[in-house]
């Protein structure tokens, strides 16, 4: 190798300060560097195989020094590499020179392997040379492919998941409903057949039924929230709000809400969905209060340059902030149904709804004075989806 250094005109020591460039010196730097080094001649016949280079390919130097350095490509660089130096000779027309790529190598024992490959030219004397640098990257290639497997195998499994909660909870839909209506029938058309016990074995089935029904209602919507991002349009966020309002009004009526909404702007997005998750952060805002409290709930937003950021402010019970990352997971409540009815799906929901339309929800909160949800919603959604 000593032989390369001398040709390419480094055998000498100069004078510098440091590290002193000698053929003995550069000699060292080759046989320590990680990466494989292989200098190639004009013609492609190889000049110096470091000992990386052996490591990675399985050949001694003298095996290879003096013989084209296609004898370490497979097909097609195998064939083609001698046309691509000529044509790079000629026109410098570079497809992997001073710009590195990566490529298969083939091992000594015939193993094709993924590999880093980085060309440069030097001129030594009036010849031209090239310095490759070659890293074998078959484990990391192994671990990217693992990976992606284990994601396209995740990605299956929950579409399998929501497809699966999707049915169950469509099918679970009409038996519940039959519970619930001949519960209710029985209650006030045949209760006085039966005694106090009957009368609260009764009262206990209709209200699991309630509790079942709100349960599957919800799953239904959970399962069915990832697939609607088609339907993105621009529409009238106040318009929108209203009618998210007016859905809960007998909640509002009942609980003497008092609402100070905002004049919304026009938004673009999903404006059923949004519609559900401002109907759905409202109505926590309003159910999680303390008892004899008059909700009092705010509704504001932020233009951004990128994305609105709306908010629902309470003041309410507040929520402890060990919960806070938990409230967002399907069927966590920090309430039971007897305290304050709910699925446990309702901020799932509005996480499902703000994630497809680009955006993320939070909450900040002080326990006994009250609770904001902030939700953003990304003013390129439509771009975001299309390129995902
Ligand atoms: P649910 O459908 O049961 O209301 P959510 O997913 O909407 O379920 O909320 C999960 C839990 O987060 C609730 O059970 C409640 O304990 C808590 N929570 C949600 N919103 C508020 C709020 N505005 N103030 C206090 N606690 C809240």
């Amino acid at each position: 190798m000593a032989c390369i250094f001398a040709s390419l005109g480094l055998g000498k020591n100069k004078k510098s300060s440091g590290f002193q460039s000698s053929g003995a010196d550069l000699q060292a730097v080759m046989n320590t560097v990680l990466d494989g080094l292989i200098i190639i001649d004009e013609s492609g016949t190889i000049q110096m195989f470091n000992p990386a280079a052996t490591r990675i390919f399985g050949y001694q130097p003298n095996e290879v020094v003096g013989r084209n350095v296609n004898m370490l490509m497979p097909e097609p660089y195998h064939k083609e590499h001698d046309g691509y130096l000529k044509n790079y000779l000629t026109t410098n027309d570079a497809k992997v020179i001073g710009i590195g790529r990566e490529v298969f190598g083939q091992r000594k024992d015939g193993n094709v392997f993924p590999m880093e490959l980085g060309v440069n030219e030097m001129q030594v004397k009036d010849k031209r040379m090239f310095v490759g640098t070659v890293r074998d990257i078959s484990q990391r290639k192994a671990a990217d492919t693992e990976r992606e497997n284990m994601t396209t195998k995740l990605l299956e499994s929950n579409t399998e998941l929501e497809r699966f909660a999707y049915i169950a909870s469509h099918d679970m839909q009409e038996p519940i409903r039959m519970i619930t209506s001949f519960g209710e029938i029985l209650m006030t058309d045949y209760s006085q057949a039966l005694d106090d016990t009957g009368k609260e074995y009764l009262r206990l089935v209709v209200d699991s039924g309630a509790r079942m029904r709100a349960m599957v209602e919800d799953l239904l919507a959970y399962s069915r929230m990832g697939n609607e991002g088609a339907n993105f349009a621009a529409f009238d966020g106040e318009k929108i709000l209203g009618g998210a309002l007016e859905n809960i009004q007998e909640l509002i009526k009942e609980r003497k809400a008092e609402i100070t909404p905002a004049t919304l702007p026009m938004l673009h997005g999903n404006p059923v969905q949004i519609m559900r998750l401002l109907q759905n952060l409202v109505t926590n805002a309003i159910k999680y209060q303390p008892k004899n409290n008059r909700p009092l709930i705010h509704i504001d937003y932020e233009d951004r340059p990128a994305e609105w950021c709306l908010s629902v402010k309470d003041n309410g019970q507040g929520i402890d902030a060990q919960f806070i990352d938990q409230i967002f997971m399907p069927f966590r409540r920090l309430h039971t149904w007897e305290q304050v009815r709910g699925s446990g799906l309702g901020l799932p929901i509005c996480k499902k709804i703000v994630e497809n339309h680009g955006g993320k929800i939070w909450v900040k909160s002080t326990v006994g004075q009250g609770s904001t949800f902030y939700f953003t919603i990304s003013k390129n959604v439509q771009k975001t989806l299309e390129a995902s």
